[in-house]
This record gives structure tokens, C-alpha cells and sequence, in this order.
């Protein structure tokens, strides 16, 4: 080199060097491990907001990734990125999505084991966008053959079909999730996807025949109704009007800016095609969406003896061709119930408020159901034809889990009760995991292992679902108690019950102060995430989810195929008692938590940057609360107790090589030593730093920033 190159080249690395602060510098530092005030929150805080100006909305926590939805589209996903991110160190490139992604993929495929990826954060965070995210990395990333193509396909149009009939406009989110998704994908060794499950979780049914002011009922229906084809609407009965139908018009906003109903009906449609729906399951299905339509409109008044008498009898005669079930029978469901006498049946006429609970009942067993059936219809569609014989293969998965957020509304009911009960369940999985991965590696490592501070949700769990003692235990006592029971009847063995427990507030227990701003009908509990006051309005109905045993009936002689696939139960199980939907949720998400204990876990923790949808904006007061409940600055402080950063022997030897003539170009000996003579030779003190079993760990990361720096000199 001639000495004016050698001087070029000096003044080139001079400027990486100082382009390398600078981009540190403004764009902060994209792994909190590294923040030198690491148990500040302001200084987390403003690393956050700094890189989210500047549309880096994607943080480490080592391998946690942190993300605050942008609220606006990014230009960082595409194929190009996605190439970007394909089998690349986790730590080589800036923070995002597809590195996680891709990272858990590689794992999978090396050790050959099963992972999920946790999505969480409160609802509108951007869990939903994280997982499709994730889900078009697999299908675009991965190897496929023509046999797997079909495979994927399917697996990304599950998406808009669960979509249409899970999701639905709220407060807090125009395309909020209404039920809970975790998704298995399954690969072959090779690493092409072959196949996948979907579990689900606790659709809000209520939503069908109810909506807050400003709430919208399920997507599907504005869809069906704003881009169905005039004939299609025509055989349905259906007129192209959304204000024509009670169950649309409670919530006064059929149309919302950010939705467009007719083009989100095609891609649902095209969708129904690509996962192989046939013809007769498309149309039953459209029928019952219409059915329950029609059924909302279905009224009653009350004759002379207060009992009810039907009105609108076109309605239920759309209702009955549509499910294919006689009208007459139908009626008289819906206006008299069935009651055992000793040899007999005898009928028993509703008053006006009967008959409309059956018709809400009603119209949310038949959603619910078909929900389910979609569910399931979509995983035949899924299995995996290519390994089936083999269960070997079991081996390699990746589970997507995006359930819905903490939630908080003005008025809470048994709903937001499930789903923040469901968060605190996985607010306790992810600490177990966390603090116990963490502790198994230093152990697995053999280094020694402090342990941290960190506050327990178990707790609020146990006052939650504890046998016999907790709320669901007390809630399904009054539920099953023959006689009297009512909402305020189960507040009541509440307050008996719950004494004076830390995180348990009722009218009656709690002080002046607080009193006030609880209403006599409400209990609080103080959530990990923040106090929420539920009204018991409707918990002990939300509870047991009766239909009345003639209904059910009429519906399992259906002639569409679906509804009768949905009402199949035998007369001797419709007879047993069922479990009510808090057990039936407790147990499943018990069952999904040995799933998720069984698997290597990866985390993503979304934000949301600010209340009003706002693009860009960064809420500081809201983001703070959000890194406060979801433990992330403990999280940080477990990561950091003793040793902030850690690499593989390997991995730290390939990137750091060239700083040591011992280890340049090649190193022909065991990692592990190749990494001591590099340590050695850029003056590493004893005391910063240890030598695991697979692994380097560095205490402070100033150590790593001095030999990063020299690193971009040297480059
Ligand atoms: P959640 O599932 O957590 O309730 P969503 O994933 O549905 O929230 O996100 C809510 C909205 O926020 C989306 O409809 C979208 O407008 C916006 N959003 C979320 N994540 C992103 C992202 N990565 N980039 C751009 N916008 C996003
Ligand atoms: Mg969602």
C-alpha cells in the first residue's frame, strides 16, 4: 500500500469510528444490556424514545425484543429486509422482528427442539401485526417445494378469515382481537414449513348481540354486508344497510376510516378459497352469519298474561330457511321452555325478558360454534400431509402465541375479568421462564448466580383462580347454587371470601378514600399492569352461557351442515352440567401453559406509544407505566446481575478475530482458547470477565464497547 493509501484508509476508519459513535449516539443503543444506567427508567426511557423518533421502533433486552408501534407503516418490511436478516447473527444487525424471527428458527433447526414466541403487551400494543409479521418471515424465508407452497398459503389466509370473525373494532383498537391465537408451525429437519395448529382461546361471544357506544360487532358482518354481491345478498335476505340490523347498530359505527369493509370482504373470501373451502361449507357458513342477523331483529312483546309473544315473523322465517330448521319449532323455542315433569314435557311460556336472553343465547352459541368450526376446519386444512406417520417430527416447532392484551375500560365486565386474568398467567409464565432460564444458564455455564428482586404476580394468580378460594371458585359456587344467586348475591361471598386480601378491593372493605370511586356493584382487583374495577353485572349469566335444552335441539336437526356439525352433543352430555366458561378458560390456559413450559421461549413485548392512534407520537407517561407493569426494567436488572453480556465462544472469536495477530486470520485451535488469547491480548481484567462452559460473559458493557470500537477501526 502506498503511504497515500495507508493514509486514506486511516482517514476512513477515523470516520467509521466517528460514524459509528455518532449512529450509536443518535439512534441510542440498541440492546439495554449495554445502557450504562441500566436501573435508571429514564434512561431507558429516553433510549427508547430516541430511537423511536427516529423510526426505530425495535429495542434488545438481550434477546427480549422490545417494540413501540409506530402507528404508521415502515418501510422495514419487505423481502429485501427479510434477506437482510436471513441466518445473520442476532447481534450483527439493528434490532427488529425478523431477526428474532430468524434467530429462533436457526435454534430450532440446530438443536433440534421445539420454541414459542410470547407476544404480549396491552390491546392496540401491536401483537397481532408481530405475529403476521413473524408468520410472513417463515413463509417467505423458509424453503419450500410446490406441495408446501399450498402449506403456507394456508397458513397466511388463516389470518384474514380468523380476522373477519374474531376481530372487531373497540376503544382501543380498530382491529382489536376478540379471542386468543397460538398458532404451532411445524418444519421438517430440513427447515420447510410442513404444517400448522392453531388452538384458540375464548371468543368474546358477548359481542355478537352487544356493543359499547363506539364498538363495532364482529368484522365479518360489515363485510358480508358492505361487500357481498348483490345476489349473495339477495339469497340471504340481507339488504345492503347496517343500520337495518340490531346486532350492527347498537354500537352507532358501522364504518370506521382505518377499515374498508368491501375490499377486506375479497381478501376473506379469496382466503376461504386458498385454505379449500368448498362451495356448500361457504354458502351454510354466510348463512349463519346472516341468520344471526336476522335473528337480532326477532322481537317480542308480552300478551295479556305477561308471557311473550313473537314479532317478526319474516325475520324468523329468513332465520329458519338460513340454519334449515322448521320455523314452528323455532318459535316455540324461542318462546317456551321445556320442562321435565316426572313422565311428561311440559311447555312453559317466557316473559318478553326470557325470550330475548334465549334469542341472545341463542345467536352467540350459534357464532361461538361456528367460530370453533372454522378453527378447526382450518387445521384439517393445515396437517401436515408430508410427516404425518412420523411423530418424531414433533420436534421441530415454532409456536406463535398472540392472546389478547390488559385491558381497561370505563365499565369492565366479565370479559376484560377473563383477559386480564389471562395476562396475569402469562405475566407468571414469562417470570418463571425468565428468571429460571437465566439462572440455568449460569449454573449450565457454571458461574455462580445471585439471585434478584423482582415483585410475583403469583399471588394476584391464586386470588384469582385458587380452588375453592379464589374468584372463579367463588363466582362458579353461586353459578351452580340452585335458587337465588345473583350478581350482587356472588359480590357478596366475595367480600365474605377474599377478607382483606392486598390486591382484592370491594364498596365494602375499601376506606373513604377509595370508596368513592367504587360503585356498590363493583369490585377491584390491583392487577400486576394497574388497579382495574370490574362491575359484576352479568357475571353470573357470562358464567353459566346456558341455551335452553329445546333450542339446542332445534338446532341439532339442522339441516345445515355446519350447525348440525356444531350442536352434535348427545342428549346424555347436553344433560350433564357443563363447565362454565371461567373453568373451561382456567383449564385451558393451564393446558396451554404446559404447552408453552415444554418449549424454548423467545419474547416479544409490545408498546404502545400513544392513546389516540397517533403516528409518531411518544407518549412518556403511558410508555412508562406500560415498561413498569410489564417488568421490563427487572427483566433488564436479572439480565445484568453479574454479566451484561454474553456471547458464544464462536461467535464472539468470528467477529472479534482480526483484533488479535494470535486469532488472524484463522484460528486452528478450540474456541474457547482462541477467545482467552483474544481477551488476553486486548487487556481484559480477571475480574471483567469469565469463561463459561460454551459461552464468553463480559460484566461491563463499556469492555465490549472499547473492543467494538476497535473492531470498526480495525474493519
Ligand atoms: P394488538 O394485537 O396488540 O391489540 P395490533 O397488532 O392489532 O394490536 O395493532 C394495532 C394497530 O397498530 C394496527 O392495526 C396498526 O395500525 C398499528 N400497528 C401495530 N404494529 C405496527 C407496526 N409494526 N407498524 C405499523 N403499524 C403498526
Ligand atoms: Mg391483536
Amino acid at each position: 500500500m502506498g503511504r497515500f493509501d495507508s493514509l486514506l484508509a486511516a482517514q476512513n476508519r477515523k470516520l467509521d469510528l466517528e460514524g459509528a459513535l455518532i449512529a450509536r449516539d443518535r439512534v441510542g443503543i440498541q440492546d439495554f444490556v449495554l445502557l450504562d444506567a441500566y436501573t435508571s427508567e429514564t434512561a431507558f426511557l429516553d433510549n427508547l424514545k430516541k430511537r423511536f423518533t427516529g423510526d426505530l421502533i425495535y429495542t434488545y433486552i438481550g434477546t427480549l425484543l422490545v417494540s413501540v408501534n409506530p402507528y404508521k407503516e415502515l418501510d422495514i418490511y419487505n423481502k429485501k429486509q427479510m434477506d437482510i436478516y436471513m441466518g445473520v447473527n442476532f447481534f450483527e444487525l439493528p434490532p427488529h422482528i425478523y431477526a428474532l424471527a430468524d434467530n429462533a428458527y436457526h435454534t430450532m433447526l440446530s438443536e433440534a427442539n421445539n420454541h414459542f414466541i410470547l407476544i404480549s403487551g396491552e390491546s392496540g400494543a401491536g401483537k397481532t401485526e408481530a405475529s403476521k409479521k413473524i408468520l410472513q418471515y417463515y413463509a417467505v424465508s423458509c424453503p419450500s417445494s410446490a406441495i408446501l407452497d399450498t402449506v403456507r398459503d394456508r397458513m397466511l389466509m388463516s389470518n384474514p378469515v380468523l380476522e373477519a370473525f374474531g376481530n372487531a373494532k373497540t376503544l382501543k383498537n380498530d382491529n382489536s382481537s376478540r379471542f386468543g391465537k397460538y398458532m404451532d408451525i411445524q418444519f421438517d429437519p430440513q427447515g420447510d414449513a410442513v404444517g400448522g395448529h392453531i388452538l384458540s382461546y375464548l371468543l368474546e361471544k358477548s359481542r355478537v348481540v352487544h356493543q359499547n357506544h363506539g364498538e363495532r360487532n364482529f368484522h365479518v358482518f360489515y363485510q358480508l354486508i358492505e361487500g357481498g354481491e348483490e345476489d349473495l345478498l339477495r339469497q340471504l335476505g340481507l339488504d345492503k344497510n347496517c343500520q337495518h340490523y340490531k346486532y350492527l347498530a347498537q354500537g352507532e359505527y358501522s364504518t370506521v376510516s382505518a377499515i374498508n369493509d368491501k375490499n377486506d370482504w375479497k381478501t376473506m373470501r379469496n382466503a376461504l378459497s386458498v385454505i379449500d373451502f368448498d362451495k356448500a361449507d361457504i354458502e351454510h357458513l354466510f348463512g349463519i352469519i346472516a341468520s344471526v342477523l336476522h335473528l337480532g331483529n326477532v322481537h317480542f312483546e308480552g300478551d295479556s298474561k305477561g308471557s311473550a309473544t313473537l314479532l317478526g315473523h319474516a325475520e324468523l322465517r329468513w332465520v329458519s330457511k338460513l340454519l334449515s330448521v322448521n320455523v314452528q319449532v323455532l318459535q316455540e323455542a324461542l318462546t317456551f321452555r321445556k320442562i321435565e315433569a316426572k313422565t311428561d314435557e311440559v311447555l312453559s311460556p317466557f316473559t318478553v325478558d326470557h325470550a330475548i336472553y334465549a334469542r341472545d343465547a341463542l345467536a352467540k352459541a350459534i357464532y361461538g360454534r361456528t367460530f370453533n368450526w372454522l378453527v378447526n376446519r382450518i387445521n384439517q386444512s393445515l396437517e401436515n400431509q408430508v410427516w404425518r406417520p412420523c411423530s418424531i417430527l414433533r420436534k421441530n416447532v415454532i409456536g406463535l402465541l398472540d392472546i389478547y392484551g390488559f385491558e381497561v375500560f370505563h365499565v369492565n365486565s366479565f370479559e376484560q375479568f377473563c383477559i386480564n386474568y389471562c395476562n396475569e398467567k402469562l405475566q407468571q409464565l414469562f417470570i418463571q421462564l425468565t428468571l429460571k432460564a437465566e439462572q440455568e444458564e449460569y449454573e449450565a455455564e457454571g458461574i455462580g448466580w445471585e439471585p434478584v428482586q423482582f415483585f410475583n404476580n403469583k399471588i394476584i394468580c391464586d386470588l384469582v383462580e385458587e380452588k375453592h378460594r379464589g374468584v372463579i371458585a367463588v363466582l362458579d359456587e353461586e353459578c351452580l347454587r340452585p335458587g337465588d344467586a345473583t350478581d350482587l348475591t356472588f359480590l357478596g361471598k366475595l367480600e365474605e371470601k377474599m377478607g382483606h386480601h392486598p390486591h382484592f378491593v370491594t364498596h365494602m372493605l375499601a376506606d373513604k378514600s377509595t370508596r368513592r370511586t367504587l360503585e356498590r356493584g363493583d369490585f377491584r382487583l390491583l392487577h400486576y399492569a394497574g388497579e382495574v374495577t370490574y362491575c359484576v353485572v352479568g357475571f353470573i349469566d357470562k358464567n353459566n352461557d346456558l341455551l335452553y335444552r329445546n333450542i339446542k335441539e332445534v338446532m341439532h336437526h339442522s339441516k345445515n351442515s355446519i350447525v348440525r356439525q356444531c350442536f352434535q352433543s348427545t342428549e346424555s352430555e347436553s344433560r350433564r352440567r357443563p363447565e362454565t366458561v371461567a373453568t373451561q378458560f382456567k383449564n385451558s390456559l393451564l393446558k396451554l401453559t404446559e404447552i408453552l413450559m415444554s418449549k424454548e421461549a423467545w419474547y416479544v413485548r409490545c408498546l404502545k406509544s400513544n392513546d389516540s392512534k397517533k403516528p409518531g407520537h411518544f407518549d412518556d407517561m403511558l410508555v412508562r407505566h406500560q415498561v413498569k407493569y410489564l417488568g421490563l426494567m427487572e427483566h433488564l436488572r436479572v439480565r445484568r446481575a453479574g454479566f451484561a453480556y454474553r456471547r458464544r465462544f464462536d461467535v464472539f472469536l468470528q467477529r472479534y478475530k482480526p483484533l488479535c495477530p494470535a486469532t488472524w486470520p484463522h484460528w486452528r485451535g478450540p474456541a474457547a482458547e482462541g477467545v482467552e488469547k483474544l481477551a488476553q491480548h486486548l487487556g481484559y481484567k480477571p475480574d471483567e470477565y469469565k469463561m463459561g462452559r460454551t459461552k464468553i460473559f463480559i460484566r461491563h458493557p463499556r469492555t465490549l464497547f472499547a473492543t467494538e470500537d476497535a473492531y470498526e477501526i480495525c474493519k
